[in-house]
Formats: C-alpha cells, sequence, structure tokens
C-alpha cells in the first residue's frame, strides 16, 4: 500500500509538509500505539525521498506527549494523530481526520432539544462548519466554538473542554467515538449531553451517574490518609510541578506527608514501591479516570485532593480540566 492513500496521509497536505522537511537528513517519526501498524509504510515514504527515520516508541496518547529526546537525535518530528498542543521547534503534526457523514434525520428525532452545542476530538471536528450548517438546514439551532489550544471550533481534548465555556445551549451533542469525552462534557457543564456515533449510527444520552459513584468512593477512601505520593509527568504537555508544589504545601500545612514524584509515564508499576496512603496525579486526567483499579483505587486528582483536605466540599466536586 502506497502510504499517500492510506488513511493517515488521505488528508494530509503532504506538500507542504515535503517542502517544510526540504532535504533533512533523518526525520523522528511518533506514531500512537493503535497505528504503529503502519511504521512500514511511513518509513518507505520518507526513504523513497531521500530521509532516514527513527520511530519513537513511546506509547503517544497525545500531544501533549512530545519525544524531546528523540527531537535531540533529528532534523524534524513528525507526531503522527494529534493537532498542535504545545509549540515546539521542528515538531510537524499529522492528525489522523476520519472522513464521515451524520445522518441528520435520525439525529432530529433522537433528540428533542433545538438548541445545541457541538463539540469532538480533532478527528470529526474538522468538518464541524459543514456539520453545523446540516444540523441548522433541519432546525437546530447550533453553537459551535473554538477553545483555547485547539486547532479547530468545537474540538476538545481528554484534558480540554475550553469551547464549553460559558455555552447557552440547551443540550451538547458530542460527535465521534468513546465514552470518556462526552462524560468530561457532561460533568465540566453539568448539562444533558448527547453522544452520537457516526460510523455506529448510535445516539445515546451520557450517564455521569456511575462514574461519579466511583469518584466519591475514592474520595471517602482518602480521608484518612496520612501520607501522599504526587505524581507529575516530565511528558511536555503534562508537567505540572507547580500544582504538584501546591498540593505538597497544602498536603505539609494540615501536618500529612507529601513527596512529589517525577516519571516521564505513569503507569501502575510507578507507585508499587511507593508506600503512600494515596497518591494525587497531576498529570493527563485520563490515568485517574480511566485507570482507577490499575491503582488499587488510590489514585485521586487535584480536585479530589482538595475535598480530602477540606479546601473543598463534595458538593463542588468538579473535574481538573480546562474549560
Ligand atoms: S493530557 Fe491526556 S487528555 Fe490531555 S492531550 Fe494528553 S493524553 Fe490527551
Amino acid at each position: 500500500m502506497g502510504l499517500g492513500s492510506s488513511i493517515i496521509f488521505k488528508r494530509a497536505d503532504l506538500s507542504a509538509i515535503l517542502e517544510r522537511i526540504g532535504s533533512a537528513s533523518v526525520l523522528g517519526i511518533q506514531i500512537p500505539n493503535g497505528l504503529k501498524f503502519y511504521a512500514g509504510d511511513i518509513a518507505d515514504f520518507f526513504r523513497k525521498r531521500g530521509h532516514e527515520v527513527i520511530f519513537s516508541g513511546r506509547a503517544t496518547y497525545g500531544a501533549c506527549d512530545i519525544d524531546m529526546e528523540l527531537l535531540r537525535e533529528v532534523d524534524f518530528l513528525i507526531h503522527f494523530a494529534h493537532t498542535e498542543m504545545v509549540q515546539v521547534e521542528r515538531v510537524i503534526y499529522i492528525p489522523y481526520l476520519v472522513d464521515y457523514s451524520i445522518d441528520v434525520e435520525l439525529i432530529k428525532k433522537s433528540i428533542p432539544e433545538r438548541n445545541l452545542t457541538i463539540i469532538g476530538t480533532a478527528s470529526y471536528a474538522w468538518k464541524f462548519d459543514e456539520t453545523k450548517r446540516e444540523l441548522e438546514r433541519v432546525g437546530f439551532r447550533v453553537e459551535l466554538k473554538k477553545g483555547a489550544g485547539v486547532e479547530y471550533p468545537g474540538q476538545v481534548l481528554g484534558c480540554n473542554y475550553s469551547c464549553l465555556k460559558n455555552t447557552t445551549s440547551d443540550v451538547i451533542l458530542f460527535i465521534g467515538d468513546g465514552r470518556f469525552h462526552p462524560l468530561g462534557a457532561s460533568l465540566c457543564t453539568r448539562k444533558k449531553v448527547y453522544s452520537y456515533s457516526p460510523l455506529s449510527g448510535d445516539v445515546e444520552v451520557v450517564d455521569s451517574e456511575e462514574f461519579l459513584k466511583k469518584r466519591y468512593m475514592a474520595i471517602s477512601g482518602a480521608f484518612e490518609s496520612e501520607s501522599f505520593g504526587i505524581l507529575v509527568s516530565s511528558k511536555i504537555g503534562q508537567k505540572r510541578l507547580e500544582l504538584a508544589k501546591n498540593i505538597q504545601k497544602l498536603a505539609h500545612d494540615r501536618g500529612k506527608r507529601a513527596e512529589i514524584i517525577l516519571v516521564d509515564e505513569i503507569t501502575p508499576s510507578v507507585i508499587d514501591n511507593f508506600r503512600f496512603d494515596t497518591f494525587v496525579n497531576t498529570a493527563c486526567p485520563r490515568i485517574a479516570f480511566d485507570d482507577y483499579s490499575k491503582y488499587y483505587g488510590k489514585i485521586i486528582s487535584p480536585e479530589e485532593f482538595k475535598i480530602v483536605i477540606g479546601v473543598k466540599d463534595i458538593s463542588e466536586y468538579s473535574l481538573d480540566f480546562e474549560t
């Protein structure tokens, strides 16, 4: 298969990318695990054009994760499947854009409210101007706003729902796949959120109750903690050392032990040998929420930590996201 016809390159402006790369001798390539099977095609594509390539072995969950070590070894680093989050010189982003069409009649039948905001990940949001027009044609009033630090209007990240700031619509419509992003939108806005997958054709209302129950359990489990490990990722878009220091101070002020742990990738094995009662995750919010059980239920978010130490009341529960 020629890479020019493969899905990851399909909608990328290849001529602009090749022009920017010019006669660079070595390229670093960073791709998420789910797309690593394209590695051979990608290598062939660039090698035929006179460039050598070195792949990053990182999992690469998001644009927050730029392999800075690899960048030091190469002329350009090509980061696949995400839009730019942090500006880094010599890094070129090639997002993964899904081509799709929406079933407006199905959406109209499934959503009684007529005033909605559309959101989605970059893979879907790149087409939202057209999507908005289609929904308006069948009678919806559609809000579409661009958030901070993203490329497309309506684009959300697992840690960034800023396009929903001050939203005035009655409901939110998430277009795309997966449960985490619509759940995040529901928890950030406390509005009704519908999730529509153009690929499966399913429309459903997002239920955040189950998630909240689990989080309340995690918080109550941490109330008696005398010691905290504060996890900080060294990844360029996740590193929040200042926040970690603030958390440490809040804990120390209350006579608790609190130590900061810096590591590139936060995994369950990182916490295995530390003997802290509870870990506070300042890195990607999904680590505490998606992988809660893998951390023996001992991981909480910075906002949850504030509830545990009494700075915030549980009735003010919020997520640690940019909104
Ligand atoms: S911090 Fe997490 S949610 Fe945010 S971009 Fe990175 S991987 Fe995605």
